[in-house]
């Protein structure tokens, strides 16, 4: 299966991408993973990247779609995959869909986690990350900073929703609720529910 999981900062993607992606059996593929591990690593992408992380901005989809092309070209992607947090803008969208065409394939299904941006606000500014047995807050989770990625979700990333429900491959998931609970949400959208067969429609 080949899923986009959709949705702002802060509205639970990276767990859920973990989940599901185990349950699917395809690879969660997180840009902003991939990012912050070429940071640490101190590459140079990472440091093309890190300007642009710690102002909550996008990164160039020059260098985004890159990279996602050279990842979902390795092996473990081939059979399917679980995007977590790319395409974020329509541009990204439409790069993906001209990759995947390329290589025969198309989407399955876009998962969008739906939150509200007070509780976004509230969840964000609470995260944190264990980093060499700490728990950090990320740069990018300080306040002004959510703020500004919010308002990047809302101007850049959240037209992707209305684009991918115009070609029918939208599933809008509430994601509030305990983690168990959106789980089971996201896997009856995708048919792979334990009552319902893979691949098949999702009731909801
Ligand atoms: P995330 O972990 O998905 O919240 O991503 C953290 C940061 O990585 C974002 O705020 C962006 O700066 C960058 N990033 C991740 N994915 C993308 C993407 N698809 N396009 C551009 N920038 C991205």
């Amino acid at each position: 299966m080949r899923v986009v999981l959709l949705g702002p900062p802060g509205a639970g993607k990276g767990t859920q991408a973990q989940i599901i992606a185990g349950r699917l059996g395809v690879p969660a593929i997180s840009t902003g993973d991939i990012f912050r591990a070429n940071v640490s690593g101190q590459t140079e992408l990472g440091l093309k990247a890190k300007s642009y992380m710690d102002a909550g901005d996008l990164v160039p989809d020059e260098i985004t779609v890159a990279m996602v092309k050279d990842r979902l070209a390795e092996p473990d992607a081939k059979g399917g995959f679980l995007l977590d947090g790319f395409p974020r803008t329509i541009a990204q969208a439409e790069q993906l869909r001209s990759s995947l065409e390329d290589l025969g394939h198309g989407l399955d299904r876009v998962l969008e986690l739906v939150v509200e941006e007070e509780e976004l606000v509230r969840r964000l500014s609470g995260r944190r990350m264990l980093v060499d047995g700490q728990m950090v807050q990320r740069d990018d989770d300080k306040p002004e900073t959510v703020r500004h990625r919010l308002e990047v979700y809302r101007e850049q990333t959240a037209p992707l929703s209305g684009f991918y429900e115009g070609v029918g491959l939208l599933s809008r998931i509430d994601a509030i609720g305990s983690v168990e609970e959106v789980t089971a949400r996201a896997l009856r959208a995708l048919g792979a529910d334990d009552d319902g067969e893979p691949g098949q429609p999702a009731a909801v």
